[in-house]
């Protein structure tokens, strides 16, 4: 039998149900298999007992879009103080030169900072398969496995190239066979299904704006026959609201509809420009609607509608976006910012810390079609995020849970996915954070080099 471990009274604890877990949680193996009260014990002797006096205790983080390879394009200067379109034009010249090993690398830079920031889960969309980068997608599996943090993995596409009147240069866009066949070979070679998935794939064309309507039907045609989740950007700015108004004739939600992506195995990044009847239908659906406040924020693309689409009744969880367009990783940064930015669109009664953390805990899981992470509840996995308030930002704090968002905690203590530590002492152990972030460095440096040569 596997040992208990008793994560002991811990100093704060936000379990997103209404269970009292004052007294800790007890784990078992991978699994939550009881919540001990205030002043009470654990009903089973426990082998191992951490005692988590110091720290507050939430769910794993939940991190529902990204582009892990972005990080190799932070802070790009020829894309800086500009709104999406021409950021992306400023960009996709760079990204075409992406190399496998640089792809390795930012993935794996990546995934290390959202570990370090509370992460359990992370979603990443890869859209970018010029020639020579066919394997990325194997390459993010092989990362995301050494690191054991679980990954959503989507398999983006772009189909749509500047000569059809899309946004990418050709040589970023595949053909849908290529598309279709890579997605299917991916889906049936990596996806996990049930509890405790630690890698899943998705379908993730990439927008309005740079894939043809025929891959997004036939998408959500093999989505629907491997039961696999849909993922895409959409209604991010009203450019994208004006190419479909003047290339499809009609609105984004018309347009989402009309390719058969209306359903609740679709997730969307950003969702901000979306009238009161788009949002009860996007409801009614079951879409989900990932919130990315410092992306929008930068971009000033606008503000998601979190509060009507929740009451409507779409899933909406939180994604640190980027890398290029936040320009960190850093998930309990982007709980902070989310309450803040939609504070701005409500006001501060009707958007509390609880309402942050359940976007990027439970909300975000119903986002990514899981039920068994995102709440610390018993049959749940075991994926934990401590954080301790030591430094000097939280001097002087006194409600802990309140504390950890309102003076910008920036890192996890400790970190367990289904049961293990991957985070220590604000560390990962076994990893040389100054040899990955030098080796990042040069790849970052090579693929602008290469760009500028090709300019
Ligand atoms: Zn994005």
């Amino acid at each position: 039998m596997n040992p208990r471990l008793w994560i002991k009274s811990p100093l704060a604890i936000y379990t997103g149900t209404h269970q009292d877990a004052r007294g800790g949680v007890v784990i078992e193996g991978n699994r939550i298999v009881e919540l001990v009260g205030a002043g009470q014990q654990p009903s089973h002797p426990c082998q191992q007992t951490y005692d988590a006096g110091e720290q507050v205790v939430i769910p794993g983080l939940i991190n529902t879009h990204h582009h892990f390879y972005q990080t190799l394009t932070r802070a790009y200067p020829d894309a800086l103080n500009k709104e999406l379109f021409p950021w992306l034009k400023s960009l996709y010249g760079v990204w075409a030169h992406l190399e496998p090993e640089m792809h390795a690398l930012a993935t794996r830079l990546a995934l290390t900072e959202l570990l370090l920031s509370g992460c359990t889960t992370a979603a990443d969309h890869h859209y970018l398969f010029p020639a020579g980068m066919e394997q990325a997608i194997d390459i993010q599996v092989e990362e995301a496995r050494a690191l054991g943090i679980r990954a959503v993995l989507t398999r983006g596409s772009m189909s749509l190239g500047e000569k059809d009147g899309g946004l990418p240069p050709q040589s970023t866009v595949q053909t849908e066979e290529q598309i279709l066949l890579d997605s299917e070979r991916l889906i049936n070679r990596y996806h996990e299904r049930g509890d405790g998935a630690q890698i899943q794939i998705a379908l993730a064309p990439c927008s309005p704006f740079s894939v043809t309507t025929d891959i997004m039907r036939e998408s959500a045609v093999l989505a629907e026959k491997h039961d696999v989740r849909l993922h895409t950007h959409l209604a991010e700015t009203l450019d994208e609201e004006a190419f479909c108004q003047q290339r499809f004739g009609m609105r984004t939600v018309d347009y989402l509809d009309s390719v058969g992506w209306l359903s609740s195995r679709t997730w969307l990044a950003h969702g901000i420009h979306f009238d009161d009847r788009e949002i009860q239908r996007l409801g009614t659906a079951g879409v989900g609607i990932c919130h990315c406040p410092s992306s929008n924020m930068m971009l000033a693309s606008g503000i998601c509608r979190n509060n009507e689409l929740e009451a409507a009744g779409s899933p909406v969880g939180l994604g640190v976006d980027g890398s290029a367009s936040n320009d960190g990783s850093n998930m309990i940064n982007e709980v902070r910012q989310a309450l803040y930015l939609q504070r701005l669109r409500y006001g501060a009664s009707r958007v509390t810390h609880f309402d942050a953390y359940r976007w990027a805990t439970a909300g975000s899981a119903r986002v990514l079609g899981r039920d068994d992470i995102g709440t610390l509840a018993v049959g749940k996995q075991a994926d934990l995020a401590l954080f301790r308030l030591d430094e000097l930002r939280f001097s002087g704090s006194h409600d802990p849970l309140a504390a950890l968002l309102l003076c910008g905690a920036q890192q996890a203590d400790r970190v367990m996915v289904a049961g293990d530590w991957k985070v220590i002492d604000g560390t990962l152990p076994g990893q040389d954070l100054q040899q990955l972030m030098a080796q990042h460095r040069q790849a970052a440096l090579r693929l602008a080099e290469k760009a500028m040569a090709h300019r």
